[in-house]
């Protein structure tokens, strides 16, 4: 379905918890207030959100969290998300910490996909960032996942002061492995306000001046904004998602679903569409106007430039993304 601004919206993120097993300073520090389980769509609920969905279009579901992995049944949702008419796609974001007891699982069910999320290759940045040390079980998930063929993309971001020299080895990890790497900037969503932003645009100079000229890689790598470059003797592409630095809002596809049932129309505001009580009360007609509404709803852009425009104010563990 098109939205007001002729967007074909195609694409559905879906939080399906807001609970993790890491603590990602920038997303979720320690003591955040996680919500009541029973608000918390059940995998019936999302999967009957996402036929409706398909039926106005939506091909592609994209699972994230929170960490998704951390729910029980992600591994059946995926499952039965894969067998619905007209989706053509079930990707699953991650931290990677579960994917190495996870990823043959996933694997069978279907995915097609996985982005891990991994800022640093140093074990002790990555505790004070995430607060855990998981790094080689992260590691090890993305190297049995790619055994297993799935397609693994590392997606980055960079703190000033934190890890912003680690764009030398992370985007390395695209030369030794078959995968793409995507530098994501620091969006003012959340405990993400209390960063700076650092800009792409310098990472990509950087990059340029450590590993020779790149060249912009114009195939298609997925349902997102990211732009994506080829460097010689890289296995994978190097993208970036540049959301305050190069605006992408006239391209953007995609709604997102809380995993309190709340339908998203764009990151930056606040305004959602609940369609908990109706897929609950199993009014499907109605989740399927609610998810239409959505649609339409969309803005034309974000305004995270302006901070005082920003009306989000959910975390983005709960809003996955
Ligand atoms: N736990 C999973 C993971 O880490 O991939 C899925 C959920 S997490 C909220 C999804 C992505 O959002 C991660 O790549 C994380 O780095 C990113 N993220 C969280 N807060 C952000 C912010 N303020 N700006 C930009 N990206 C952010
Ligand atoms: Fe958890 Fe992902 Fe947020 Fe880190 S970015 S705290 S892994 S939800």
């Amino acid at each position: 379905m098109k939205d007001t601004y002729e967007r074909e919206i195609d694409y559905m993120r879906l939080s399906i918890t807001d609970r993790c097993n890491l603590r990602c300073r920038y997303c979720m520090p320690d003591g955040i207030e996680l919500l009541p389980r029973d608000e918390i769509l059940t995998l019936d609920e999302i999967e009957l959100i996402c036929k409706e969905a398909a039926a106005l279009g939506i091909h592609k579901l994209k699972i994230t969290g929170g960490e998704p992995l951390v729910r029980k049944d992600c591994v059946s949702l995926v499952h039965s998300l894969k067998r619905i008419t007209g989706i053509t796609q079930v990707t699953l974001t991650t931290n990677g910490v579960l994917l190495p007891e996870y990823a043959g699982h996933l694997r069978k069910a279907g995915i097609d996909g996985i982005n891990v999320s991994l800022d640093t290759l140093d074990q002790e940045k990555y505790r004070e960032i995430t607060g855990f040390d998981a790094l080689p079980a992260v590691l090890n998930g993305i190297i049995q996942s790619l055994e297993l063929g799935i397609r693994v993309k590392v997606n980055a971001v960079l703190q000033r002061d934190m890890n912003e020299e680690e764009w030398k080895p992370i985007a390395r990890l695209a030369a030794t492995y078959p995968l793409d790497v995507r530098f994501i900037e620091m969006m003012p969503i959340g405990h993400g306000k209390s960063y700076e932003t650092i800009a792409n645009t310098v990472v990509l100079e950087k990059i340029q001046e450590e590993f020779g000229s790149v060249i912009r890689d114009e195939s298609l790598h997925g349902n997102g904004p990211a732009i994506y470059y080829k460097i010689a003797g890289f296995r994978g592409s190097i993208g970036f998602i540049s959301a305050i630095h190069g605006k992408f809002c006239s391209q953007c596809n995609r709604i997102r679903l809380t995993s309190t049932g709340q339908l998203k129309p764009c990151l930056c505001f606040g305004e959602s569409i609940s369609a908990k009580e109706a897929v609950r009360s199993g009014d499907l007609a109605k989740v399927r106007r609610l998810l239409e509404k959505a649609i339409r709803n969309k803005p034309g852009m974000h305004q995270f430039e302006q901070e005082a425009a920003i009306t989000e104010k959910k975390d983005m563990s709960q809003i996955g993304g």
